[in-house]
């Protein structure tokens, strides 16, 4: 079965053709990182329009790398929800169209489905994929949440985060740091030269006794370290903001990690989502994994973050165990509100 990614949900427009035989056979990806920098933030308006013009050349990008025609699609899956209305309605409406001009069924795929189920996608052959049932941690730019997978479809809320998202905490303290969007990836760099003992962040509900997050009192401790600087705040200064930052992060994700893991009897962790690129996240987990016995997989760097080949491939798995899950009925819609517990 070939199958037709679109991912559309925010800044990125990706498109994959997964093939469940012979596993991914093209991806193309365009991030409107640059375009939205200039604004600290994505804009909504621009963002849709963007995916407008990047997703058709993307597409006919992605079958020509692939060398399959058109017609060689079995499905569409496309990101339903959630994620920015106007962007969304971009994906489904390509999406739909060439479902109806080709006679191919579409699938509307859930965006967190799409990173839960990324570090399953097995791009090369010394990789070996978790079987479930896994913990998995969702840590992007809009969730922060431990899960228990049993299997497709099979997701049970462990624990979330009570206000910001991780990938939300990276870039708001990027942005105190005047370290540019998205401040994820730059946050970290300048961790590596900071000192470690210069600041002491606090690490919010470490001892909460539950798996629950919470990540805005350490962007206001952020704010707090920076405004206590003269205006011409330092590069040296910047890191060792930086590395307290990284440090009580990383320090709490780990640990809810293990406590999931430890709840659950699982010991086999999975990682998903933009922050699951972060390096000290990653180093801090093995070694935990090392230490604790537990097994921790993660995505390949390229599908941390927003990418098409998630897409296609949770449509794979979703039409492998139904496939009745693609329908002829173009009418799209849809959810920019979407919990993940809604999904069947
Ligand atoms: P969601 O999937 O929740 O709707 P999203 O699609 O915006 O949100 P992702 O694309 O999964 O989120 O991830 C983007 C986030 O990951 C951003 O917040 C970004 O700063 C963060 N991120 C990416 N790379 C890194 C990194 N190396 N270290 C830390 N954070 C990172
Ligand atoms: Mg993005
Ligand atoms: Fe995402």
């Amino acid at each position: 079965m070939l199958v037709l990614g679109i991912e559309s949900s925010c800044d990125e427009t990706g498109i994959a053709l997964y093939d469940t035989q012979k596993g991914l056979l093209a991806h193309a990806l365009h991030s409107q990182v640059a375009m939205h920098e200039a604004y600290g933030g994505v804009v909504p308006e621009l963002a849709s329009r963007d995916h407008i013009r990047r997703a058709i050349p993307l597409l006919e990008q992605c079958f020509a790398a692939a060398g399959v025609e058109h017609a060689a699609i079995d499905a569409i899956a496309y990101t339903q929800g959630p994620g920015l209305a106007g962007a969304l309605l971009v994906g489904a409406s390509v999406a739909c169209s060439l479902g109806l001009a080709l006679g191919k069924p579409v699938l509307g795929v859930h965006h967190l489905e799409g990173h839960l189920l990324s570090p399953l996608l097995a791009t090369n052959a010394s990789y070996a994929p978790p079987r479930f049932p896994f913990v998995a941690l969702l840590v992007s730019g809009g969730h922060t949440q431990l899960m228990r997978v049993d299997g497709v479809g099979q997701y049970a809320l462990l624990g979330d985060t009570l206000d910001d998202a991780a990938g939300e905490a990276f870039d708001k303290s990027a942005k105190l740091l005047g370290l540019g969007y998205p401040g994820g990836p730059a946050i970290s760099r300048m961790a590596e030269f900071g000192d470690p003992l210069a600041y002491k962040l606090p690490r919010p509900m470490l001892h909460s006794k539950d798996l629950n997050f919470s990540f805005s009192g350490l962007k206001t401790a952020v704010l707090t370290l920076v405004k206590n600087h003269p205006a011409n705040i330092c590069e040296q200064d910047k890191a060792n903001i930086a590395r307290a930052f990284v440090d009580a992060m990383v320090e709490v994700l780990v640990a809810k990690c293990i406590a999931a893991l430890k709840q659950t009897g699982l010991n086999r962790l999975v990682i998903a989502g933009g922050v699951g690129a972060n390096a000290q996240l990653r180093s801090a987990l093995n070694a935990a994994a090392d230490k604790k016995r537990f097994q921790v997989f993660y995505p390949e760097l390229e599908f941390c973050t927003d990418n098409g080949a998630m897409i296609a491939f949770a449509g794979a798995l979703r039409l492998q165990r139904d496939p009745a899950a693609a329908t002829h009925d173009y009418a799209f819609n849809v959810r920019p509100r979407w919990p993940l517990n809604e999904l069947t």
